[in-house]
């Protein structure tokens, strides 16, 4: 598959799409503009590419809907080099945004499937995350810890207590807390001990599943 003018074109529109639904954020915005979804996802759903949906990729998994891709990067306020966690690489879209505002992006993935094609994916088209982790992302990743910002792209039924606890003074998670439907929510660390929280608009994801073993 290619990208094309016409791909471009269709990525405009998704922008404008965006916009209309409350995105403000250039950088975030840009970012729809670049990257070429189309080619994150099965070719058979390439027609849908650009519509603001989310879709299968596999291993019952979805690539997130751009609203809501555009919606927690917002969130994030990533600036240059920010360190950033992400948990749930699935299709790497939404890597590839971060990487596209400049962030350093360390993803994890459990599913051996989903990880290994998407590594695949990114080599072949030169998106350079500092680390794809085969792993379950309820534990963080405490080696690379502290981090600017920490982004979950599954619903977490509750807040892993990790999490909380590799984010720098002044970082921000951005975690879709709930079961069947999800609230998004936003932590931003204060100090050692206190957080702040707040509440936005409720979204739909698969599930945030955890390792027991
Ligand atoms: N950002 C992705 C969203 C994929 S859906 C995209 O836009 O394509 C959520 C992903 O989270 C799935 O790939 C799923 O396998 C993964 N996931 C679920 N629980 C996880 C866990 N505990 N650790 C890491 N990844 C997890």
């Amino acid at each position: 598959m290619k990208d094309t003018l016409k791909h471009r074109g269709m990525r405009n529109k998704l922008a404008n799409v965006l916009i209309g639904k409350g995105i403000t954020n250039t950088k975030v915005l840009d970012a729809i503009r670049i990257i070429p979804r189309h080619l994150f996802m099965d070719s058979s759903f390439e027609v849908h590419a650009y519509q603001d949906k989310a879709f299968p990729i596999g291993a019952d998994q979805t690539i997130s809907q751009p609203y809501t891709v555009a919606f927690q990067t917002e969130l994030l306020e990533l600036k240059p080099n920010h360190k950033i966690l992400e948990i749930g690489t699935g299709s790497g879209y939404q890597t590839a945004v971060l990487l596209q505002l400049k962030a350093k992006v360390f993803s994890i993935e459990r599913q051996r499937e989903l990880f290994k094609k998407t590594n695949l994916f990114f080599k072949k088209l030169g998106y350079r995350p500092k680390k794809v982790i085969f792993g379950d992302g309820y534990k963080g990743l405490p080696e690379e810890a502290p981090f600017d910002g920490i982004i979950v792209t599954a619903g977490a039924p509750e807040v892993p207590k990790p999490l909380m606890s590799q984010l720098k003074v002044g970082g921000r998670l951005v975690i879709p807390v709930g079961v069947d439907e999800q609230i998004m929510t936003l932590f931003v660390r204060k100090s050692a001990t206190e957080f702040e929280k707040k509440e936005f608009g409720s979204f739909r994801f698969v599930p945030l599943l955890e390792n027991k073993n």
